[in-house]
């Protein structure tokens, strides 16, 4: 049995809220569960003023709680995560129990550890490190690549799967700032938001924005017996390479070193079970994008793409590269097609449609577009997934409603793709 989100609510009954004096769910404080395989994380919502030691022991007795009823039905919590919020949604405080731990201060234990900057440090010395050059790139190591130091070494071939994940999907666009990283967060979210164990792995080493978009600053990236234990947040697990290197350093990726260390992302990543891993490609068609591709047996490829001319042509080349790696176009989205305003109204600032007619040019499913909002401008600079699919004005409603068109439409595409290759069966219904 995983956990879910009605089993971890229905654990919370049980714990007191003692600020309140009810249960934390009765009280109002459970604001927010998330659930997938043994990991669970919630958010509660404390009176302003609660003090830290009443926080902790809080999560401390959520904790002993869940995993006790966790236990009786013969299951087990990996990573448990408790996010307080003050009455303004301010996060207080942020207690994490399990694989998500920073990991073990130096010399404490062999483990490979994350450093406080959020990049992943062997306890050895750093000068076993590639050397790193006066603009902070490493230079390649032997086997041409740098390798993420702590990680065991991989030797999966090219254009293999990866165990436990079942469709493994590549969101690419032919150019930069068209809001590749958004649609893929925003499918990532929106899979999951439907019940599916879903991971997604930002692979643009050019500007990966997940710390950013996931909210991931406070937290440290961990290894665990040389693997890296995926953030599990927004009921996705996540992974980015943003978390590996160093913020505020350049970096100047060479082909094999962008592509050693995304081979090192993927495979040495304590994944799970997963239903989707959608991964966040840098943008082009240059080499690495086009190796990273490559190098990953994949169910398909989205395309992302605004309304203008110029982006379109870009988007073709995006979508040609894919066709000639023999990778199946599951679609093209249209990202920031209009802006809607608080009030609702519709405005076509950059136009509208133009990747619907470029879609079916190409024979490629259109999946749907996605207008400019401020608040999916706003929940991505303040790391709130989930507040793209619970906006209640006008122009959220909107948003929310073109992504989860865009998350059935991709499903639907995904289902027709699995009967095409004939690896599921039609079933015939009589009734
Ligand atoms: P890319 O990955 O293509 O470089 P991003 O997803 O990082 O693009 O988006 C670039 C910027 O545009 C980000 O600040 C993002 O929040 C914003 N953005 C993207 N799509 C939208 C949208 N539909 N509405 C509002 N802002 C958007």
């Amino acid at each position: 049995m995983s956990l879910s989100k009605d089993f971890v609510s229905s654990c919370l009954t049980g714990v007191a809220d003692p600020v309140r004096g009810k249960d934390l769910v009765s009280s109002g404080a459970l604001q927010w569960v998330s659930a997938c395989d043994t990991y669970a994380s919630i958010r509660l919502q404390m009176p302003d003023g609660t003090g830290r030691s009443v926080l902790d022991q809080v999560a401390q007795l959520a904790h002993a709680k869940l995993s006790q009823v966790a236990q009786r039905n013969g299951t087990r919590v990996d990573s448990f995560i408790v996010e307080f919020v003050d009455e303004a949604g301010t996060v207080l405080h942020e207690k994490r129990f399990g694989g998500m731990m920073p990991a073990p201060s130096a010399g404490a234990s062999n483990e490979p550890r994350a450093s406080a900057s959020g990049s992943v440090s062997s306890p050895e010395s750093r000068s076993d490190r590639p050397e790193a050059g006066p603009t902070g790139a490493a230079a390649p190591g032997s086997a041409g690549h740098t390798p993420i130091p702590g990680l065991q070494p991989a030797n999966r071939p090219a254009g293999a799967g990866l165990p436990g994940v079942k469709h493994i999907i590549a969101v690419g666009a032919g150019k930069g700032g068209v809001g590749k990283s958004s649609i893929a967060l925003n499918l990532a979210v929106g899979l999951a938001r439907k019940g599916h164990a879903v991971g997604l792995l930002d692979g643009d080493i050019y500007g990966p924005s997940m710390p950013t978009m996931l909210g991931l600053a406070p937290l440290e990236q961990a290894v665990l017996n040389g693997k890296l234990q995926p953030f599990y947040i927004h009921g996705i697990k996540a992974i980015t390479i943003g978390k590996l290197v160093d913020a505020d350093r350049p970096l100047i990726w060479r082909g094999p070193m962008a592509h050693g260390a995304f081979k090192q992302l993927t495979e040495q990543t304590q994944w799970g079970e997963l239903d989707y891993l959608i991964i966040d490609l840098p943008p082009g068609t240059g080499d690495i994008a086009l190796t990273m591709a490559q190098s990953l047996a994949l169910t398909g490829a989205v395309v992302v793409c605004t309304p203008q001319k110029v982006a379109l042509d870009d988007a073709i080349r995006a979508a040609r590269m894919f066709q000639q790696l023999n990778i199946e176009v599951l679609g093209v989205v249209e990202n920031m097609s209009s802006f809607v305003g608080d009030d609702g109204k519709v405005y076509d600032i950059f136009g509208k449609g133009g990747a619907e007619v470029m879609a079916q040019r190409l024979g490629v499913p259109f999946l749907g577009s996605v207008p400019i909002t401020m608040s999916l401008r706003a929940n991505s600079d303040g790391g709130d997934p989930t507040g793209n699919f619970t906006g209640s004005d006008p122009a959220g409603v909107r948003l929310k409603a073109s992504l989860e068109a865009l998350v059935q439409n991709l499903e639907s595409q995904l289902a027709l793709g699995a009967l095409r290759s004939g690896r599921e069966k039609p079933v015939l219904t009589i009734s």
